[in-house]
């Protein structure tokens, strides 16, 4: 309803501060909203509990930072992400491991994982990199996020050596986005290849060469996605579920998704085959 007494209502100097307040205030509210139902839903038996605390914190901290000071909606630019192919080295011709009973190095899963993971991010509207391991443009490079593909040892270690592993930089300078990156790529990989996480990072993950060479902007993960000797049957026959895994964990990543429903959803297969 208009009304004759206050004709300068919508465009008054107070009125439009009051709008701005008022939006302001909604934005705020929604992002401590977000954060909340974030922390209540991560699942605590998913990851340590520090861990878990770090990634509701980060959560936080992004919503708290996005109501601060992005009070208008701006228009996303397409993400960048760039895919390491782990070994990928002309110069040195180094495959990483080999299985020496079949034809099988571990640069050739890599890349064939890291090239359907290409794919699958375009179909998704999301610009991709695929780089080489010592990949010139690495030095300063800036993208939403990096992710490198590597695969474990090719030998019978013991049965215990199957899984995968997601490691970000021991020295980071975004904590809270490298947390959410790996628990992002943890959670989807686990779920879309029914692995499991293996609980043994190394320094040749925590310490991996790129994380040093990049923009420290840019968040960085690397990815063992499973051993080649007892997970082979996957990584080889199924590409695809690993790429789909490592494609989830970047959507998650560069949407804020929720982690905890993918929890302990059974995988579901599609009844009808022809
Ligand atoms: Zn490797």
């Amino acid at each position: 309803m208009q009304s004759a007494q206050q004709p300068e209502k919508e465009t008054s100097p107070g009125g439009l501060l009051k709008d701005t307040w008022n939006f302001l205030w909604i934005t705020s509210l929604v992002g401590l909203v977000v954060a909340t139902l974030f922390t209540a839903w991560t699942e605590p038996g998913l990851l340590p509990a520090s861990f878990s605390r770090d990634v509701s914190q980060a959560i936080l901290l992004q919503a708290t930072e996005t109501s601060q000071s992005q009070p208008t909606p701006t228009p996303r630019a397409r993400p960048l992400v760039g895919i390491v192919v782990g070994h990928w080295d002309d110069e040195t011709g180094d495959p990483g491991a080999v299985c020496s009973d079949i034809d099988l190095t571990e640069f050739q899963v890599n890349q064939t994982i890291a090239t359907l993971v290409r794919d699958l991010l375009l179909e998704d509207g999301i610009d991709v990199d695929l780089l080489r391991e010592f990949d010139p443009l690495l030095s300063g490079y800036r993208a939403t996020a990096l992710i490198s593909i590597h695969a474990d040892s090719c030998e019978y270690i013991n049965d215990q050596a199957t899984g995968f592993k997601v490691s970000a930089a021991l020295a980071n300078p975004a904590p809270e986005r490298s947390a959410r990156l790996t628990a992002c790529l943890r959670n989807r990989y686990g779920q879309a290849t029914g692995l499991s996480l293996h609980n043994s990072i190394t320094p040749d993950m925590t310490s991996y060469h790129a994380f040093d060479e990049i923009d420290p902007q840019t968040t960085a993960a690397i990815i063992e996605v499973g051993f080649l000797n007892l997970d082979r049957q996957l990584l080889t026959q199924e590409p695809q579920k690993a790429a789909q895994g490592i494609v989830d964990g970047i959507n998650c990543f560069l949407n804020n998704e929720n982690l905890a429903p993918a929890v302990i959803l059974p995988t579901e297969t599609p009844a009808s085959t022809p």
